[in-house]
């Protein structure tokens, strides 16, 4: 079917860095897209501004309070705002919304991610918990439904980009060896085991080449955003864990590859921008302007790799062993993280706590499984009751 332009595009998770980057390369094309929905969780005056800004048929507030908030401070504005969880899924499946950009962070994206899906939408996945969550259900709903899915994740749009034009998820058809992802290390690549045991908030949340939301920095900082994208790759790209290989790669250039049997190792290399994996999954096939700068190479002084060190960084492990076990693991994994990353970052739990608390909530056994969304819903909710005791025994404060 021809794409009919202007495309109306929702974004879930409007106020954060990613809904920021996507409003941006939008603006630049307004022939091209126009917003139909913009979501948030609370954070009321900065949708008031995106609003007034992008004119949304609908703004949803997933917290009452803050919906009521925006309503007295849109007065006057055509747009309507909606308040609570099942206004996400709504805005996300409605009839008038060609694009989604699910954006939102954490778990509370599963849903209305997957009610995108389901209704056929093209989605832009940045929110890579929620595949993480329901791996094979997701691609499951994808296929059923004939969704368009477009990696956003710096990484895998590069494998997106780096892979066959027809590509169905059978590597081996394709003559794909491995796929090599790479990861810059974070913040702490050469700290000590002593200097990781004292790492505050703020250090962890200071990425040397990325401007993140703070979940996603302190997962940069212990590698499980590495781990996260270890199972969003092998659920986007069918490729077995043992063929994906996490690659340090501390200059941000290469954002990751794709080796054949032939030898050949296709990559795609860019300024790092998340604008640049946007506007890629936005117009493709065409090419379109992100506003990122160009890449300038003779600006780089050089590129360089290194093996991960699994010891310093057991979140890395932690996720592989999580993909390899199956079923509800991924879901506990990811549930733990979040409990014991929004702990560390409101001073509860120390840094290096935070594997060890997602290492017990993992020895547990007895989950629900991972076929339906009940069963995902149902394990993540166990998994972060579990870790939620395991944070009190740990309690730093
Ligand atoms: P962020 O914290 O900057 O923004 C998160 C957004 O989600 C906000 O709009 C917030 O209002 C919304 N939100 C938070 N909790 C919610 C809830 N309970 N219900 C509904 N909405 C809620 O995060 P971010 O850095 O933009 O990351 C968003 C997603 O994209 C994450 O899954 C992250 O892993 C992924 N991602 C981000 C980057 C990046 O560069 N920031 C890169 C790759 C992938
Ligand atoms: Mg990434």
């Amino acid at each position: 079917m021809p794409v009919v332009f202007p495309q109306r595009i929702t974004i879930l998770g409007a106020t954060g860095s990613i809904g920021a980057s996507t409003l941006d390369v939008i603006s630049r094309h307004p022939d091209r897209y126009s917003v139909f929905a913009l979501t948030a969780h609370r954070e009321a005056n900065r949708l008031a501004e995106l609003c007034f800004r992008f004119s949304p048929r609908y703004a949803v507030m997933v917290d009452v309070a803050a919906a009521k908030e925006l309503r007295g401070l849109l007065q006057g504005c055509s747009t309507t705002v909606l308040d609570g969880g099942q206004a996400l899924c709504e805005v996300a499946s409605a009839p008038e919304t060609d694009v989604v950009m699910a954006a939102i962070v954490g778990a509370a994206g599963l849903r209305p991610t997957l009610a995108a899906v389901t209704a056929g939408k093209k989605v832009l996945l940045a929110n890579k918990e929620a595949l993480v969550m329901s791996g094979q259900l997701f691609m499951d709903a994808v296929e059923a439904s004939g969704c368009r899915l477009y990696p956003i994740d710096s990484e895998h749009n590069a494998v997106f980009q780096s892979l066959p034009k027809d590509f169905r998820r059978h590597p081996e058809e394709d003559g794909i060896r491995r796929i090599l992802l790479t990861a810059s290390g974070g913040p702490f690549r050469h700290a000590s085991p002593e200097k990781l045991e004292t790492v505050t908030p703020d250090e962890a949340c200071a990425h040397p080449i990325w401007s993140m939301g703070r979940k996603i920095s302190v997962d940069s900082a212990t590698m499980m955003n590495k781990g996260l994208e270890v199972i969003e790759a092998h659920w986007l790209f069918g490729v077995a864990p043992n063929r994906i290989e996490v690659v340090i790669h501390p200059q941000g250039i290469i954002h990751s590859m794709v080796d054949y049997v032939d030898g050949s190792v296709l990559a795609q290399l860019g300024n790092p921008d998340m604008r640049i994996p946007i506007a890629n999954a936005l117009a493709c096939p065409e090419r379109i302007d992100s506003g990122a700068n160009a890449l300038d190479l003779f600006d780089i002084a050089g590129l360089s790799f290194e093996r991960p060190d699994f010891g310093r960084f057991p979140c890395l492990s932690l996720a592989y062993q999580a993909l390899e076990a199956g079923g509800s693991m991924p879901a506990a994994l990811n549930a733990a993280n979040e409990e014991a990353v929004a702990a560390f970052l409101d001073g509860r739990l120390g840094f290096c706590r935070i594997a060890d608390v997602i290492a017990a909530t993992l020895e547990c056994d007895g989950w629900p499984g991972a076929e339906t969304l009940e069963a995902v819903l149902e394990s993540d909710a166990r998994a972060r009751s579990f870790a939620c005791d395991e944070i009190r025994k740990r309690r730093t404060v």
